[in-house]
């Protein structure tokens, strides 16, 4: 008889942990040392499920550093103890943190699973429950010994998603997420499909945990008629060690001089600069333009087809782990947990 897979749950906070106090219609905490007795569902499945909880839930808004420690050093120090991990969080800033985790676990060889809902576990019209039944599902799924999503994976509305591939595109709809420039790695209908050869393969190395993250980055949005002023304020933020410039279509920003000007200063001042397309899909071209041909030529590196989120994450890691400045630029442009086609 083959071994019952153990799974564990671990609630960060958001939504999809809370229930309507049937008194006042307030959303509060549910207490998941109770979750099996309030969804029996999850006693059909043919798996072990333990639960853990951050000591304090937390909004996903309210999501640092502080916390992504706190959840990796619970996925480590239970790491060799499951063989798959569901992780309940907000879905706000849920593509942020599963890209930092993905950076932050090397050679993970395990699921690690992130789901949350639109609308709280307790409520009639819940998509919590099909969300978190699946997601335990697929962390639970191996074949001949192996994990089938052995990846940071987020499951969201019957697909299942790279997770940092994946962008929140939606407040309301039960489909929160899109990844548009990487296939799902499976959807759930009658069945789980599951698309292998979109899946990171599985790794026999050790897991190595990075838990070095460096916050000291800004986002600057270019928008057509940005001042100098709002560019020179950005990139002369104190202690600035990473910008991420959302540019337009496929890379694009003025052509103007004063622009070009000031970002080869911040680059010659030792800041990294990544062009992001502030397009939901599609992939930064250096080059392909007279705009942003001159950005190739001053080092501004080429964020390709990478989320906002993700670059954010990898800045997080990169930075965190002082890699030597002569590399960073072809690193930051090199896939290191599948975030770049
Ligand atoms: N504000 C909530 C959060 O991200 C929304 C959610 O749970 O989806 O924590």
């Amino acid at each position: 008889m083959s071994k019952l897979i153990k799974i564990l749950l671990i609630y960060t906070g958001g939504t999809i942990g809370m229930i309507k106090d049937s008194k006042t219609g307030a959303l509060r905490a549910f207490n998941f040392d109770k979750l099996l007795s309030r969804i029996p569902e999850l006693n059909l499945l043919d798996c072990n499920i333990s639960t853990i909880s951050f000591k304090t839930p937390i909004d996903s808004s309210d999501m640092n550093t502080y916390y992504y420690g706190e959840l990796v050093d619970i996925i480590a120090n239970n790491y060799h103890n499951y063989d798959g991990f569901v992780v309940l969080s907000g879905s706000d800033t849920m593509a942020y943190t599963s890209s930092v985790i993905s950076f932050m676990l090397e050679n993970l060889s395990k699921p690690i699973i992130f789901t949350g809902s639109q609308l709280p576990i307790g409520d009639l019209r819940t998509d919590a429950k099909e969300n978190l039944i699946t997601a335990i599902q697929i962390a639970s799924f191996y074949k001949d010994n192996i994990p089938v999503v052995p990846e940071v994976a987020l499951y969201f509305e019957y697909q299942l998603y790279r997770a940092n591939r994946t962008t929140k595109i939606n407040a309301e709809h039960f489909e929160a997420f899109n990844s548009l420039n990487y296939p799902p790695l499976a959807k759930s209908g009658v069945h789980l499909n599951f698309n292998f050869d979109a899946i990171m393969p599985y790794n026999k190395k050790e897991l190595v945990v990075r838990k070095n993250l460096d916050t000291n980055i800004a986002i600057l949005k270019i928008f057509p008629g940005i001042t100098a002023t709002t560019v020179a304020s950005i990139l002369n933020i104190k202690n600035i060690k990473g910008i991420i410039i959302e540019t337009f279509g496929s890379g694009n920003a003025p052509t103007a001089a004063w622009f070009i000007d000031l970002l080869k200063k911040a680059i010659k001042k030792g800041i990294y600069i990544v062009n992001v397309t502030q397009c939901s899909g599609g992939s930064v071209n250096l080059g392909q333009y007279e705009s942003s041909s001159q950005m190739k030529n001053i080092g501004v590196i080429d964020g390709k087809d990478i989320t906002t989120e993700a670059a954010v994450a990898k800045f997080f890691y990169l930075l965190g782990a002082q890699i030597p400045k002569k590399e960073f630029k072809l690193i930051f442009e090199t896939s290191l947990r599948g975030e770049i086609s």
